[in-house]
């Protein structure tokens, strides 16, 4: 409960003065990090189906990251219509964008795609053979049969087909446009 409360104080933005010269005094977002001064320009969402942002400082943003579990809570059904759905918004934008003529990890991934590739440990200019290969192996470590009454594994196994969901439905769109 009390951290609710605290959650809820982040999400009201903080503002500051900054480079105030003797001219106009620009103002600048704050880090929501409770207790943090640094400027927060690194937005991360609030939840894995919330439009919400939080806006971090550089290392409160990496540090969000790491915790957050990206694809708990969704089947993986979901996380493949969700990761589906940043695609078509992002498609426009993307082939406006200076991203054509740029390799994997580049562009050519998604945002979910890299956090799939990120769940699954591997690097972001993975082949879909290493990714079918990585998911074979964390889900069998990670199996439900193996591991009995072990939650971590549960949401482990969960989140790793979640993640090669997001991938092979990637993989499927890709030889469609192939
Ligand atoms: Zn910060």
């Amino acid at each position: 409960m009390a951290r609710q409360q605290r959650s809820d104080d982040w999400g009201f933005p903080r503002w500051r003065p900054y480079g105030a010269k003797g001219r106009a005094a620009a103002r600048v977002r704050l880090c929501d990090r409770e207790g943090c001064d640094e400027v927060g320009d690194r937005p991360a969402p609030k939840a894995p189906n919330s439009p919400e942002r939080w806006m971090f400082c550089e290392p409160h943003a990496a540090e969000y990251n790491r915790n957050w579990n990206y694809f708990a809570g969704l089947t993986a059904e979901e996380a493949a219509r969700r990761a589906a759905d940043e695609e078509a918004g992002a498609s426009a934008f993307r082939k406006s964008a200076h991203y054509q003529w740029a390799g994997p990890g580049d562009g050519s991934r998604s945002r979910d795609e890299m956090r799939a590739l990120d769940a699954l440990g591997l690097d972001t200019d993975a082949d879909f053979a290493t990714v079918r290969a990585a998911y074979r192996a964390l889900a069998k470590q990670y199996h439900p049969d193996t591991n009995k009454d072990d939650e971590d594994a549960a949401t482990r196994f969960q989140q790793v087909q979640a993640a090669y969901e997001v991938l092979r439905k990637a993989e499927e769109r890709k030889s469609f446009k192939a």
